[in-house]
C-alpha cells in the first residue's frame, strides 16, 4: 500500500534518466515521451544549458524569501515584460497560484475603483485552471468541483459564443477568464476571431480579459503566447508549466494599469521567484527566445498534424478530428482514450488523455520531424491492432 493519497491512478512505471525527448526506467528501455510532463518539459529532458545553469545556482543562495531584492527575479521579470504585452510579473511556484494571483488582481482592481461589487468571474465550460477552490470554481467542471463545497463567484458558459458572453456581463461582472488553446478539456484552440470578439466585449464593458496560457504558452503554438496568433492582449495572464522545464514554477502577468492595485501586503508568496527558480527560469528564457525557436515548433506543429490528418483517412471509424495548434495537438478518437493511452504506452510512447475523449500530444518543443514520424507511426500501429482485434471480435 503506498503512504501517498490515492488522487492519482498512476501508472505502474517509473523513469530514472531522460535525455531530450526520451525518457528511460531503470532498465533502460527508452520511451519517447510525447506528454512532457504535461506541457512541462518545453526543451526536453537534460537540456545542458539549464542544468548547467542549475549545477551553478546551486552553489550560490537558494531563498532568501521577497523581504529582500532578488536579481534573478528582477531580470527574469523585465525579459517576460519585455517580450509580452505586460508590464509587471508576480511570481508563484504553479499554474493554479498563477491563477489565483490572476483572479486576486482583477477583483482588487475593481474594488480600488470603488466598483466593490465587480467580483464575478465568467468562465468556459471544458476550461481547466488549476486545483485550488478559486480556480477550481473558475473552470467549474463538476467532474472535478464536486463535494467541495459551494463556489460562488463564478459564471460559465459554453465556449465560442460571443452572444452568450454579452449576455452573461452584468455590473457584478470583473473579468473574462479563458485558455486560448483549452488542454485538458480536449485541446480546443478558439479562433482569433472568437478571442477577438471577447477583447471587444471586454473593452465595451471595460472589464477585465484574462488568459490562461498555463498549458498553451511559453512557445507551444509556435508564438511565445498563443493569444498572439489572434494579435490581441488580454489584461492578466497566467503562465506556468514549460516556464521553468520541469522547476516549479509559475508566473502572474498584467499592465501596469491593472497591476497598480496590488500594493504591499495584497499579495504574496514564500518560495515564488526565488534565486533557484529564477536563475533556470532565465536559463529556460534563453533557450526558448533563441532564433528560429519558434518557428522550429510552427513547424513541428504542421508535419504532427499533417501526419494526424492521415490516421483519419486510414481509421476513419477510430479518429474523427485532428485539433490544437503547433505541438498542443490532440485527435479525437472513438476507442475509450484512456484505454488507448495504456496502449500507447505498451509501445513505448507516452501520450496524455484528454476530456471529450482526446489524445492528446505534448511532444518537448524541441521534437524533430523524424521523432514526430516516429511518435505517429506508433498511434498508427496501436490504431491497426485495434482495428484487427474489433474486426474479429465482430466476426
Ligand atoms: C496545468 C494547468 C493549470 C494548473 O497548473 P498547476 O501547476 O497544476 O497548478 C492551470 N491552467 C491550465 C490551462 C493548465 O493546463
Amino acid at each position: 500500500m503506498s503512504a501517498l493519497y490515492g488522487t492519482y491512478a498512476r501508472s505502474e512505471l517509473a523513469f530514472e534518466q531522460g535525455e531530450g525527448v526520451r525518457l528511460f526506467t531503470a532498465d533502460g528501455t527508452s520511451y519517447l515521451d510525447f506528454s512532457s510532463g504535461i506541457a512541462v518539459n518545453a526543451l526536453g529532458h537534460g537540456d545542458p544549458h539549464v542544468v548547467t545553469t542549475l549545477k551553478a545556482a546551486a552553489d550560490k543562495v537558494w531563498h532568501t524569501s521577497n523581504i529582500f531584492q532578488i536579481p534573478e527575479q528582477e531580470r527574469l521579470a523585465q525579459r517576460l515584460v519585455d517580450a509580452t504585452f505586460a508590464d509587471k510579473v508576480f511570481f508563484t511556484n504553479s499554474g493554479a497560484e498563477a491563477l489565483e494571483c490572476a483572479i486576486k488582481t482583477a477583483r482588487r482592481y475593481f474594488w480600488d475603483k470603488g466598483e466593490k461589487d465587480r467580483v464575478e468571474i465568467i468562465g468556459f465550460a471544458g476550461s481547466f485552471h488549476g486545483r485550488t477552490i478559486a480556480t477550481l470554481a473558475a473552470a467549474g467542471n463538476p467532474a472535478y468541483t464536486e463535494g467541495f463545497g459551494p463556489m460562488p463567484g463564478y459564471k460559465h458558459l459554453t465556449p465560442g459564443d460571443l452572444a452568450l458572453v454579452e449576455a452573461a456581463i452584468d455590473n457584478k461582472t470583473a473579468a473574462i477568464l479563458i485558455e486560448p488553446v483549452q488542454g485538458e478539456g480536449g485541446v480546443t484552440a478558439f479562433s482569433d476571431a472568437y478571442l477577438q470578439g471577447l477583447r471587444r466585449i471586454a473593452d465595451q464593458h471595460g472589464i477585465l480579459l484574462i488568459f490562461d496560457e498555463v498549458q498553451c504558452g511559453y512557445g507551444r503554438t509556435g508564438r511565445f503566447f498563443a493569444h498572439e496568433w489572434a494579435g490581441i492582449a488580454p489584461d492578466i495572464m497566467a503562465v506556468a508549466k514549460a516556464i521553468g522545464n520541469g522547476f516549479p514554477m509559475g508566473a502572474c502577468l498584467a499592465t501596469e494599469e491593472v497591476a497598480r492595485c496590488m500594493v504591499p501586503g495584497t499579495h504574496g508568496s514564500t518560495y515564488g521567484g526565488n534565486p533557484l527558480a529564477c536563475a533556470i527560469g532565465n536559463a529556460v528564457l534563453d533557450r526558448v527566445l533563441e532564433p528560429g525557436f519558434f518557428q522550429h515548433v510552427e513547424a513541428m506543429g504542421q508535419v504532427l498534424a499533417y501526419e494526424l490528418q492521415q490516421l483519419i483517412q486510414k481509421y476513419p471509424h477510430l479518429v474523427t478530428e485532428v485539433r490544437g495548434k503547433g505541438l498542443i495537438a490532440g485527435i479525437k478518437v472513438t476507442p475509450p482514450v484512456r484505454e488507448l493511452v495504456q496502449r500507447l504506452r505498451d509501445h513505448k510512447l507516452l501520450t496524455v488523455a484528454a476530456g471529450d475523449n482526446v489524445l492528446r500530444l505534448l511532444p518537448p518543443l524541441i521534437v524533430s520531424e523524424d521523432d514526430v514520424r516516429e511518435a505517429v507511426g506508433i498511434v498508427a500501429r496501436v490504431l491497426a491492432e485495434w482495428d484487427a482485434e474489433a474486426g474479429q471480435a465482430g466476426q
